[in-house]
């Protein structure tokens, strides 16, 4: 399971000139006290280093001692990063940072402000994203990523794109008279005729290219019936389905106010605030960490 602490004052580093063992760190280590808030240290030598938690006694005042130290990841194991633009309070950011360390148990970086933190058994909670292009980029990704940015109260997680194009949902590729919601949204597509919705043009023999509610407005405006290749994000993720039993956020043109949640599926209105996003990725870390350990029946 991975593990990284809940605050960078959990943390000290400490330069040493023992070997990084576990005897030889435990002799020194429980020969002094330790800050109060100090569970873990990172120990440094000679370019190398690793990973230990404290068992601390009773505090006296500011400091306590230490009992015994458990060596969790050796010189072996451990990468040490140095990343200044990263804010090692993020778990996503420090987990980004691991994934360049390819195979190492525990990653410590080094980031922003002289913080140190670390990883330990990197392993991202992984969100699929569904989201429609034009525009871009995808703006839901790109949002939920800025999001994801300063989510210091989040798991590490990891975003997983399925950017859909409109032009690859066209039947015939490069043929057909199209209506679109908006230009904003808009999709040139060489051979195909596009009128946007949005700018009330004369009605011809077209295609929506659109999702419930470009229907409904179609269909105040022109009346209906009206063929229709429905792009809501949603339908294309109840289509696809979920990969691999995983969490998936996606969005939908009726909603408006609210998330809703859909089995393992996330769904954010269209137009979702940050803090509506922020929920949502919280919503899909709780829906994950219960398919992992389910209710024993
Ligand atoms: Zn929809």
């Amino acid at each position: 399971m991975t593990r990284f602490p809940d605050r960078y004052r959990e943390i000290s580093v400490t330069d040493v000139d023992v070997p990084l063992e576990a005897g030889p760190l435990r002799e020194l280590l429980t020969s002094r006290p330790v800050y109060r808030r100090s569970d873990y240290m990172v120990v440094r030598r000679g370019g190398q280093a690793a990973l230990v938690r404290l068992t601390k006694g009773p505090e006296a005042g500011l400091f306590a001692p230490v009992v015994d130290v458990e060596l969790l990841a050796a010189p072996t194991e451990t990468v040490y990063l140095r990343r200044p633009g990263l804010d090692t309070g993020v778990p996503t950011a420090l987990l980004a940072a691991a994934a360049e360390a390819p195979g190492a148990r525990c990653v410590v970086v080094e980031g922003s402000y002289g913080h140190v933190s670390f990883v330990l058994d990197p392993a991202p909670v992984r969100v699929h994203v569904l989201d429609v292009v034009p525009p871009r980029p995808a703006k839901l990704l790109d949002q939920l990523q800025r999001v994801l940015e300063t989510a210091d109260d989040l798991p590490g997680l990891q975003l997983v794109p399925h950017v859909v194009e409109l032009a690859d949902l066209l039947p015939v590729p490069g043929e057909g008279n199209y209506l679109l919601p908006c230009r904003g949204g808009g999709m040139d597509v060489p051979g195909t005729t596009v009128a946007y919705l949005d700018e009330v043009p004369p009605r011809a023999d077209w295609t929506l290219l659109g999702c419930t509610r470009s229907r409904q407005i179609h269909d105040v405006l022109y009346g209906g019936p009206v063929r229709q290749i429905d792009m809501c994000p949603r339908t294309l993720a109840a289509r696809a389905g979920v990969p691999g039993g995983e969490v998936l956020v996606t969005k939908c043109c009726l909603f408006e106010f609210s998330n809703e949640v859909d089995g393992r599926t996330v769904v954010t209105p269209w137009g979702a605030s940050f803090g509506q996003l922020r929920e949502a990725l919280a919503t899909a870390v709780r829906i994950a960490a219960a398919a992992e350990s389910p209710v024993p029946s």
